[in-house]
């Protein structure tokens, strides 16, 4: 029975600044649950596991993959990411609202499993502006810099699978955007059991 909870799926390239945006996004709306996701990519320094992610080796990933625990799995620039399943439904359950920060490969495949799912993709105000972003993060070398810019125009060329676009021009006009896709979503009618019952209470004896 529909009780509020769904689930938000952002993505958007590398750069694009899906953390910092969901990050500010988090700390205005405290009820907004984060999926931490699996990988196998090495933690950047200052990334904490159980935090950023849950860092695993390859075999622990394919292990999960086997039990049929990720929602998705993806293969992204150069390592394995996932959704571990269990959290979303448990949280969705309970009437919250999710939020999956997953590629779009990953997005496609919530789509086809999880159609009540918001779709959000998020948009740097230009390319020159993206490949700035990822370089100066400085965490990645020359060559992965390279392959998270070119798969960026990959990516971008999804949009159309998604419900809303968000540009990233600013930190705050992008949370803004996402805040009100959010109240909107919450009014669906689908979302609860009986918006009847709101105004019309049942006739007591
Ligand atoms: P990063 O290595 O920069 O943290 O993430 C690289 C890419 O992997 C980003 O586009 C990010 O959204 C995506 N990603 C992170 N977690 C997941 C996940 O659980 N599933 C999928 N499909 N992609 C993910």
């Amino acid at each position: 029975m529909a009780n509020g909870g769904f689930l938000l799926v952002l993505s958007g390239p590398s750069g694009s600044g899906k953390g910092t945006v969901s990050e500010a996004l988090m700390k205005k709306n405290e009820e907004i649950r984060y999926s931490t996701s699996v990988t196998t990519r090495k933690p950047r320094p200052g990334e904490v596991n159980g935090e950023n992610y849950f860092f695993a080796t390859k075999e622990e990933f394919e292990d999960m993959v086997k039990k049929d625990e990720l929602l998705e799995h993806a293969f992204v620039h150069t390592n394995y990411y996932g959704t571990p399943k269990r959290f979303v439904f448990d949280e969705i359950d309970r009437g919250e609202i999710v939020l999956l920060e997953i590629d779009v490969q990953g997005a496609l495949q919530v789509k086809e499993k999880y159609k009540e799912a918001v779709f959000i993709f998020l948009l740097p105000p230009s390319m020159d502006e993206l490949l700035n972003r990822i370089r100066k993060r400085g965490t990645e070398s020359e060559e992965d810099i390279e392959t998270r810019f070119s798969n960026a125009f990959k990516e971008i060329d999804f949009v159309g699978e998604y419900d809303y676009f968000v540009v990233n021009d600013s930190v705050d006009n992008a949370v803004t955007d996402i805040e009100n896709i959010i109240a909107a979503e919450k009014l669906r009618v689908k979302r609860h059991s009986d918006v009847k019952e709101l105004v019309i209470k049942p006739k007591e004896d």
